[in-house]
Order: C-alpha cells, then structure tokens, then sequence
C-alpha cells in the first residue's frame, strides 16, 4: 500500500529544521507523496527547495489568511508576482493554503487577497488548496463567483468543516475534501465522511497540527504544561488516519488504500 499526504507543513517550524529526517520517516513508512503547502512568501519558496531534494514531494505556493494581516494589498501584489515566476516548476502542483479564517478578522481584505489567488491559478491552471474556518457561506460566493470548468477535479477543501453545503458543492463540482488527524476524535466529522463519496475522499496529516488519536492522548498524559504539549504532528502518522477511514467505513484496506491514492493524484494531475 502506499500513501500521499496531501497536506504537510515541512516549511514551517519545528519541521523545517528537521524535514530530511521526516521524510525519510515518511517514506520507509510508505507515505511515497507529500505536498508541501506555502502560508507566506517566505515558506512557498522554502517549500519548493523541499520539494526539489525528494521524489515525489511537491508543493504549492500561496498566501494562508492568518498570514496577510500585517500585509498591504501593494506589499501581497508584488510578492505574488514573484511567485508567478515560480508556478511553472515541476514540483509547484497547486496555489495554496488559500481562503478565509473566522479568527483572522478584515475580512473584505482576506476575501480580496482570496480572489487574487484563486485569478492566479485560473491564469496558470493550478489546483488549488482551500483553507475554510467557520466562513463556508462566503467561500462559496466567491468559488461560485470565480468558478472555471477546469476547477472540476482540482481543488481540495483542506481539512475539511462537515458542511453540507460544501458537501453538496464537492458533488456536483467534484472537489475533494481532506480529513486529518481529528477524525480520529470528531464525532461529527466520523458521522460526515460516511456522507462522503468515497471519489472525493483525501487524507491529510496537516503537520504539525492535529496530532491524531492515541498519541494526543498519550502526549497529554505525558506532559504537565502547554508548553511542552506541543508535541508536532508527523506525515508517518497519516496510517493512523487511514485506519480510522477503515474503521468508519468498514471497507477492505487495500482497495481503500488504492482509492484514496488515485484520488491525491488526480487532484493534482500527478498522472
Ligand atoms: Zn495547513
């Protein structure tokens, strides 16, 4: 069986300093893809050096909301056209993590710098990787608004809400919805992928963040204070994810396994 972990933050800390070793990790453990999403200027562009010392590591170039708020729109336009310099190399695959964030406030400028990318990457033909915190209402507007046929099959919702509007948008457009480390412990996200065409079906282990189940638990057990609570989320731990899809959906491992592979790739025109 073999696996792709759809969204990875290698670029960031406390991963960047050590992402050889992890993804070594991650490959002996069968996790053969990863994309390395950017949230500024900066990690887009340490995420490609990342992707270019790896097969099968590739990444996507991006402004994540909680990013722009110390930006001016001029500041944001110049470096994304820097960026567009970059969006024809082999390992850029997408423009992502894009969209809009409830806790991120000035949203008239979030919602502008959305639309931007979401222009960018209709002018290039690139996936994209949304990032959605409690605005569903608002981000469909806009994908609605800015929606391209070949969007069809090309975009992700990144750790996905269990919406159902966003559910009934992923059907008839087919988009893909990403389950992470918090499936494991969500009783209302175990009880929204069985909704879930299993076509549209990507796993994510959105490391650092959401320590899959048992090791949060275990690394609460083991640490006193917040501090050392952070105990960083892993690719190799996307197994643990994958079990849970097994378990709630009670299906056969390898033909799932298979599934869920076709389905990263595809989203990503990787074959
Ligand atoms: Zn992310």
């Amino acid at each position: 069986m073999k696996f792709f972990d759809t969204h990875c933050h290698l670029n960031i800390p406390p991963l960047r300093e050590i992402y050889k070793e992890i993804i070594e990790s991650a490959q002996k453990n069968n996790i053969d893809y990863i994309v390395i999403p950017g949230t500024n200027y900066e990690d887009s562009i340490f995420a490609i050096e990342i992707a270019n010392s790896f097969n099968n590591i590739y990444c996507a170039l991006g402004f994540h909301p909680n990013e722009i708020i110390e930006l001016s729109l001029k500041e944001i336009i110049i470096k994304l056209d820097k960026l567009k310099n970059n969006l024809n190399e082999d390992k850029v695959i997408a423009i992502g993590e894009i969209g809009l964030d409830k806790k991120a406030g000035n949203f008239d400028f979030q919602k502008e710098i959305f639309i931007l990318q979401i222009r960018l990457a209709k002018k290039y033909n690139k996936p994209l990787i949304i990032h959605n915190r409690e605005l569903s209402n608002d981000l469909l507007k806009i994908l609605k608004q800015e929606w391209n046929d070949y969007f069809e099959n090309n975009i992700v919702f990144h750790c996905t809400e269990p919406n159902e509007e966003i559910l009934e948008f992923a059907k008839i457009k087919k988009l893909y919805l990403g389950f992470d480390g918090d499936l494991t412990y969500r009783k209302d996200k175990q009880e929204f992928i069985k909704k879930v065409p299993l076509d549209l079906i990507v796993m994510e282990t959105d490391s650092p963040f959401l320590l899959p189940e048992p090791l949060r638990t275990f690394i609460k057990h083991q640490t006193r204070n917040k501090e050392e609570n952070f105990f960083p989320n892993k690719p190799e731990n996307l197994i643990l994810i994958f079990n849970k899809i097994v378990e709630i959906l009670n299906l056969d491992k390898e033909i799932l396994a298979q599934k869920l592979l076709e389905n990263s790739l595809r989203l990503f025109n990787l074959k």
